[in-house]
């Protein structure tokens, strides 16, 4: 998924996103003071829209827009924005990373990943963003054949069901009667932020208002970003 480019900065924006960054050694993380999505990441106002505060440190250190690449903390803080600790990389840069990082904690040196629930949700939402299961499969150090499973619900089946049980439905496009898919979701929220109302977003996607409701507000689908 392709993020919104970030323009330009003033000198009094930048100026703004520097107070907000409380900086230490430079090899210290760097807090963020500015306010914070659910998920932890800072957030700044640029020009009446909002970016993720670490794709803005990223940009204002490189003088590079991160793009369609994620931005990923060696520190693993969300919160910080010290350069030092900034890359970019893909989705699956990410995972490599935090199963390299697991196995170094858990003392594994080598051999496949024992997959925990937070990979297995993973991994289900990889394969509904259309990434390749052989590939996720390499990337989690497990055969194909274990995604295929997984995905598919026939192992794993107690987080499959539960979270069926939890939010009463199934999530987004794993649900047979679902006429959204993620793209439809994310062209559904940008829609929203202009300021269509609910009743002309179900007109156009040709759904309820209530679950336009739903989507907009992140009620569901909030796998997708
Ligand atoms: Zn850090």
């Amino acid at each position: 998924m392709a993020h919104k480019p970030i323009p330009a900065l003033t000198e009094r924006q930048k100026d703004r996103f520097h107070k907000r960054v409380k900086p230490g050694y430079p090899d210290e993380c760097w807090p963020w003071l500015g306010s914070v999505d659910r998920d932890g990441y800072g957030m700044i106002g640029i020009s009446y829209d909002s970016y993720r505060a670490t794709r803005v440190a990223y940009y204002l250190a490189t003088n590079e827009d991160p793009g369609e690449y994620l931005i990923i903390h060696s520190c693993d803080n969300p919160n910080c924005c010290n350069p030092r600790h900034l890359s970019k990389g893909t989705t699956l840069d990410n995972i490599e990373d935090r199963v390299k990082k697991k196995r170094s904690a858990n003392g594994e040196s080598s051999g496949l990943t024992d997959l925990v629930l937070a990979d297995v949700e993973e991994i289900r939402r990889l394969d509904r963003e259309g990434v390749r299961q052989g590939l996720i499969a390499e990337k989690f150090g497990v055969t194909s054949a274990c995604i295929s499973n997984i995905v598919n619900g026939r192992t794993w089946i107690e987080s499959f069901d539960s979270a069926t049980a939890r939010t009463g439905r199934m999530k987004g496009e794993l649900h047979p009667m679902s006429v959204m898919t993620s793209e439809k979701v994310r062209s559904m929220r940008e829609l929203s932020e202009t300021g269509l109302s609910r009743a002309e977003l179900a007109r156009r996607f040709k759904v309820s208002g209530a679950l336009c409701s739903l989507i907009v507000r992140r009620k569901i689908w909030k796998h997708v970003l």
